[in-house]
């Protein structure tokens, strides 16, 4: 599970994040939706502390950090185990692009965990073969489609065995035609019971795929529902009005 509590981001002079709570039971999965500038993204950072919340908590399974501006932060090596509790897949695909797929996709559990090899590359030949590539396994990223590196970014982030599964629009630099086999892999995953925040600009996605929508506008969660109420029928104004540019 994941649980958010208070939690507030500035840069600099910019409040980003106001106070935000949310909570994705386990297996559970949440769309975040709202406009440009909204803090869907630092959401999302702040989950995996690739930034560092200023105030509130964070938890994702057992662990909890609490931050708070006065006091120190978490030790380093605090922050790094719970850094790899959280698996994240980006727009852009951030592949090793001198590695084959199934190195890339081993590279995290034998750098990271120091799992041997002949461990690692059964499990990632069968993460590999889950989205749909065990047949790429020794290629390289330039040979793949936008869709095949996304698939394969997803399989690197599966092998850290993380607690939740973290989507940031991982799907909006990809051609049109490419966009569904990477929402099929995402769906399959949250149906399959791995628990999910997904950032998507695609409604019908986050209906189809998430429980839970949050909308999120200026810093804040403004509503936050069952997917099919939000999508469909919001109760906030400020909801109506962002979804009705998609109607
Ligand atoms: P989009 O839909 O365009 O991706 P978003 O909802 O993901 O938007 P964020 O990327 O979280 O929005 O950004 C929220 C605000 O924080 C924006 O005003 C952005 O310019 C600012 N911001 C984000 N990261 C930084 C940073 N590292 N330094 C300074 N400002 C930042
Ligand atoms: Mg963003």
């Amino acid at each position: 599970m994941v649980a958010v509590r208070g939690l507030r981001k500035r840069f600099g002079r910019l409040d980003v994040l106001k106070g935000i709570d949310l909570r994705v039971p386990r297996g559970g999965a949440v769309a975040l939706i709202g406009p440009s500038g909204s803090g869907k993204s630092t959401l999302l950072r702040c989950i995996n502390l690739l930034d560092t919340p200023d105030a509130g908590s964070v938890r994702v399974g057992d662990r909890r950090l609490d931050f708070d501006g006065r006091r120190r932060l978490p030790p380093d090596r605090e922050m790094a185990a719970f850094r790899a509790r959280a698996g994240m897949v980006f727009q852009g695909f951030n592949l090793f692009p001198h590695m084959s797929v199934i190195d890339n996709v081993m590279s995290g559990p034998v750098v990271v965990k120091g799992v041997k090899r002949d461990v690692a590359r059964p499990m990632a030949l069968s993460l590999l073969d889950r989205v749909g590539l065990a047949g790429k396994a020794g290629d390289h990223p330039a040979s793949l489609s936008g869709g095949q590196k996304q698939r394969v970014a997803i399989a690197r982030a599966l092998a850290m065995e993380p607690e939740v599964m973290l989507f940031d629009e991982a799907t909006s630099a990809l051609d049109p035609k490419l966009v569904g086999e990477v929402l099929a892999v995402i769906r399959d995953l949250a149906r399959g019971g791995m628990t999910t925040v997904l950032v998507t600009h695609e409604m019908a996605f986050a209906r189809d795929v998430a429980d839970r929508v949050a909308f999120m506008r200026d810093g804040v969660v403004v509503e936050e529902g069952p997917a099919r109420q939000v999508i469909e029928d919001p109760r906030e104004p400020a909801t109506r009005t962002f979804l009705g540019h998609f109607h």
